[in-house]
């Protein structure tokens, strides 16, 4: 089964430190320092705030992917236990962004060492004459698989909102939502 991790919109106080702590995740480590910090800050879980709710919504990385199963680009694969896009052959074509239940998928600038790519081939031609187009492609949460301590939004949460589920953590929740059901059960009366 894949990984993914979803918090509890009980204890989410709609802070967004789990979106900063995403940017600056998949940022050089000496962004800070030389300014090379995500500039379009681009997170990739965004926290949803409504009158009712607030909590951060991200990749469930799906078993059977709709995303994966509509990219004409193969770009999206299942790389330990998780969902990634490979931005290098990202066409930026959307299929992904439409497929996706959960509305997880961004388009996005590519950036390589800070520095926004440009494409190879199309350009963008106007009174000006012919010049350079930025790549665009799709975005979404990677649960930090180059990160040896694991999610970035987990970590830095105050309320501790986040919780990673994987094999055995779904298990017991399944085990602990049959057991609510097995014993709503027992309290209806069933009359012959
Ligand atoms: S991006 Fe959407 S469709 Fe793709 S794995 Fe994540 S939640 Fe599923
Ligand atoms: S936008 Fe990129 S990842 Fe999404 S379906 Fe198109 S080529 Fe695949």
């Amino acid at each position: 089964m894949n990984k993914f991790i979803v918090a509890d919109p009980n204890k989410c106080i709609g802070c967004r430190t789990c979106e900063i702590a995403c940017v600056l995740a998949h940022s050089p480590a000496d962004a800070l320092i030389t300014g090379s910090l995500d500039r379009d800050f681009t997170p990739r879980l965004r926290v949803v705030k409504t009158a009712t709710v607030s909590v951060p919504v991200q990749c469930h990385h799906c078993e059977d992917a709709p995303c994966a199963n509509v990219c004409p680009s193969q770009a999206i694969i299942n790389k330990d236990h998780t969902i990634q896009i490979n931005t290098e052959v990202c066409i930026g074509c959307k299929n992904c962004i439409i497929a996706c239940p959960f509305g997880v998928i961004e388009l996005v600038p590519q950036v390589l060492k800070g520095e926004k790519i440009q494409q190879t081939g199309l350009k963008i031609v106007d009174g000006n004459g012919a010049r350079e187009k930025e790549r665009i492609v799709a975005l979404k949460c990677d649960l930090c698989i180059n990160r040896q301590e694991g999610p970035a939004c987990a970590g830095v949460c105050p309320m501790q909102a986040f919780k990673p589920i994987e094999g055995t953590a779904m298990s017991k929740h399944v085990k602990k939502r049959r057991l609510a059901c097995a014993e709503e059960l027992s309290r209806i009366s069933f009359k012959q």
